[in-house]
This record gives structure tokens, sequence and C-alpha cells, in this order.
């Protein structure tokens, strides 16, 4: 399930260059006449807004190759946007995501029970919102690092009483990172001590500029547990989501990313996944990850069955033959046995892939990588035990930005080096600076596994010196 970079970039009509920057971006280093696989070239191909999916017949079961479903304008229509919370912990993410909930409750069909599939789906004059049931950064990070883009909006919750914090500092980042629209709450309004003008002023020194500062952020106050301002953050959502003219074609095989899964005792292998574009049906063969299965039943947010899934739609599904991953894409097959099939494929493939390296950027062969990609762009985290420290490390990075290499710090922060710093790393393809600051066991082996690299200093110069001289092999020659 192979594409050379040069094929795709024709298929897709674009620039081979941007697309190869695109797939820096994503943490691929690939050069023009190089393979890419199958789930990267698809993430690739949507976010040209095209969908492609892979010919499943029996005879190019061998060679796999790829056909595009050139989604014409007019079948494309409008989707749902799909949110995510965000915020420093105790800020009030879970509480904001149960007055968001409450809403509907009140809003919609008798009450009950809802049960909890890990979306939730409210409306707000006639309008639907997808909001992903996990809050924090980690778990949008989670998904993003295993090439899963789901979320078109966040949240900020930000305590009016306790304004910007480390975690606040981070979901900026990785929104920022990601490329993903924010929306601010400033939570707990009602609060005596609340302070809604301290909050903006200090997001303002984070590069969140606010409208009412000047800037194109949209802000607005809460209070999620007197159910304040909810009704108006979610008009202020769908407005921004109009912005964004997210659409999708409804009358293709569905497509899809699996956002959690597990083994329930009575049902099986039970998974909820957001339909991205295309409906999925009861009855349809899928391919999730490296499971398959038959759609035997879906149920909705509210719990109910239902038989059709369109776009923007959480669903949970049963009747798959194992549990899918949370950031596994899922697609249509022709029927059960082309399904089973690729999933065993994919099985072998995942084996062989962990054998595999998987490539991701380090200072010792920034040049080959770079040389391979002809990518100039060097992420960077920096974590150090004061901000004075942050803030001058950040600024000699940036400073050693030339006309061919840019190195971008795409988070600063005070601490030690976190799980969370070693998710965007890999999501963002970054390299992590340490200053004065260690990671845990536990974190350094998460950064093996995920293979990034970590350095760590004593003298900042000698930090700016390493860089240096790996963007210094990064340099073409000049005659
Ligand atoms: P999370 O860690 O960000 O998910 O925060 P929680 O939703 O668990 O909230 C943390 C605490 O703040 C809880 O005790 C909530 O009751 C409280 N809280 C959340 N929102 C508000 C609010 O709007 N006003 C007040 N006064 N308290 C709130």
């Amino acid at each position: 399930e192979k594409i050379v970079v040069k094929e795709l970039a024709e298929k897709l009509n674009v620039n081979p260059n941007d697309l190869i920057m695109k797939l820096m971006n994503l943490g691929t280093m690939a050069a023009i006449n190089q393979e890419i696989d199958f789930e990267t070239a698809e993430v690739i191909a949507t976010e040209y807004g095209f969908s492609c999916i892979l010919e499943n017949t029996q005879e190019d079961m061998e060679d796999d190759i790829f056909e595009e479903i050139i989604d014409n304008p007019e079948d494309l229509v409008k989707r749902a946007p799909i949110v995510t919370v965000m915020g420093h912990v105790d800020h009030g993410k879970t509480s904001l995501l149960d007055a968001i909930r409450e809403t509907e409750v009140t809003a919609g069909e008798a009450g009950g029970i809802t049960q909890h599939i890990g979306a939730s789906e409210v409306k707000i004059n006639g309008e639907k919102i997808v909001f992903l049931d996990t809050p924090g950064h980690e778990a949008f990070t989670t998904l993003r690092a295993r090439g899963a883009q789901i979320t078109d909006i966040a949240i900020l919750v930000v305590a009016a009483d306790d304004g910007v914090m480390p975690q606040t500092i981070e979901a900026i980042n990785h929104a920022k990172a990601a490329g993903v629209p924010l929306i601010v709450a400033v939570n707990k309004i009602d609060k005596l001590n609340a302070n809604p003008d301290r909050v903006k002023q200090e997001l303002s020194e984070h590069g969140v500029l606010i409208e009412e500062w000047g800037g194109d952020v949209v802000c607005v106050p809460v209070s999620a547990v007197k159910g304040e301002g909810i009704d108006h953050l979610l008009e202020m959502i769908i407005l921004v989501s109009e912005m964004q003219e997210l659409k999708a074609n409804p009358n293709r095989p569905a497509m899809g990313t699996i956002i959690e899964s597990e083994v329930d005792k009575g049902k099986g292998p039970v998974a909820t996944v957001i339909v991205q574009t295309g409906t999925l049906s009861v009855g349809d063969s899928i391919i999730a990850g490296h499971t398959y299965g038959r759609v035997r039943a879906m149920f909705n947010s509210k719990g109910k069955r239902i038989k059709k899934a369109g776009p923007s739609t959480a669903v949970e599904i049963l009747g798959l033959s194992d549990v899918p991953e949370a950031g596994d894409k899922f697609i249509v097959a022709k029927d059960d046995k082309t399904a089973r099939q690729i999933a065993e494929k994919r099985q072998q493939e995942i084996r062989a892939k962990n054998l595999r390296v998987n490539q991701k950027v380090s200072l010792e062969d920034l040049f080959n990588q770079i040389q391979q990609g002809k990518v100039k762009d060097l992420n960077v985290i920096v974590k150090a035990d004061a901000q004075g420290s942050v803030e001058a490390l950040r600024q000699s990075l940036v400073k050693l930005t030339n006309e061919e290499v840019r190195v971008n710090v795409i988070h600063g922060a005070i601490g030690t080096i976190t799980e969370s710093d070693i998710l965007l790393a890999s999501a963002s393809n970054a390299i992590i600076i340490g200053f004065n600051v260690r990671p845990s066991s536990s974190v350094t082996n998460l950064a093996e596994r995920e293979n990034i690299e970590i350095k760590t200093y004593r003298i900042i110069y000698e930090a700016i010196e390493d860089i240096e001289a790996a963007m210094k092999g990064m340099l073409e020659p000049e005659y």
C-alpha cells in the first residue's frame, strides 16, 4: 500500500515540494522519488481536499493501487465542527463539558441517562456540534501523533480566578502546532475573585490576542457550574466553524477515525468512531487499523440504535474482529473478505514497521534527512528551570534562522520534560532541549519508543552551538 511522492503530487495536482513540506509536518521525511504508505497519503490527500481509498479488487491486492475519489464541489455539503476542550487542571474542562451536555438534555427529548461513548453531540439553533469527551491537550496530541487530525476547533478553558497557568500555555502551543483555531472560554466568572481582564492580559502575553484586544480570537465568559454563557459559547463555535467552511461528501463510502475502543464482555470489541466523510451504514465491511469486521450495530451519542451515520457523527460500532487503537483510521471495504485481507496485510506491516525505526528528526543526521526531503524547518521544544532561560534559549535559537533553515520554538516552558512534550514532539517532528531539567525514566522510555531526541544542557551557549553545528550541516554549499 504505497505510492511514490511524485505520483501522489501529480494525482493531487500540487507542487511536489509543497507535498514534501506537508509530509515533513506530519513527521515523514520523504524525497520526491520515495514511497509513502497509504495512511500518510490519505492524510495528505484529505488536507488537499481529496479523498483516497484503496482499490479493493482481488487482483489488485498484490500491488494495492490507489483510487482517488475526487469529490465534486457540488457533492460537498456542510458538516458539523468537531471540538476538543483543553486547559489547565481544575479550570473546569469537565464541568464545561457537563454543562454543554446538559443544554441538550433540557432542550431535547426526555432526558434520561446518556450513555458515554467518547463523544457528545449538541445542537444550538438547529446546528450540530460534536464534542470529544476526553478533554486535554494530551488526548488531542496523542491522536495527532498517530496521524489523526479530527479536531476543527479547540476550546481553551481558563479559570478567571486563576489565570493562565502552565498547562494553559501547553494547550495553546499544542493547538497552534496543529493549526487548530482556539476559542477562549473564561470560566468561573461567578467567583468573587474572578478577574477576566487579567486572563485576557496574560493570554496576550502568550500570543493569544482576543477580539477585544484587536486580535481574532473569540473569547466568551462562562460559568460552567451556573450554566452561564454556555449558549453564547456554542453560538460562537458555530460562527467560527462557519468561517472554516467545513465540508464533506455524505454520498461516498465512509472514512474516519477511531477515538475509543474496548472489549465489552457481552458485545465483544466496541469502538467509537468519528465519521469524517461519507456515510457509514450497518452492514458495511470496514477496516480499522489492523482490525476488520462488518458493522453489526451502531449507536449514536445518545445511545440510540441507528442504521446510518453521515459526516461529523460519533457512533459506537459493534462487529469488529479485534480492538483497534484510538487514532486508527477506518475505511469501508468492498466486502468482508477484502476487509480481512487488507487488515491481515496491515498486521504484517505493523510487525515489520515495529522492527524498523520510524524516522524522526535528530541533530546527528539532520543534514541527511533534510537533504532527502529538502525541508528547511527545525522544530524545537524548550524546557528549562527558569523563565529567563526559556526566553534566552528561545531568542537565541530563533535567531539561528537564516534563508535556508527556519528554527521554530513550537513550545517553551518552565519545568521538567513531560510525556506531553514527547507527544507534541512526535506529532510535530520536533527535538527537545532541556536546560537544567531532566526527564524521568518513564519519559525517557517514551521518547525512545517514539524516537524523539532529547538533549539536555547546563550551559546555554552549548545548546546554541550544537544546533548551529547541525544547521551548518543543513546548509547547502554556496559557490
Ligand atoms: P478540570 O480539571 O479542568 O476538568 O476541572 P473540573 O471541571 O473538574 O473543575 C474543577 C473544580 O472547579 C471543580 O470543583 C468544579 O466544581 C469547579 N468549577 C468548575 N467550573 C466552575 C465555575 O464555573 N464556577 C465555580 N465556582 N467553580 C467551578
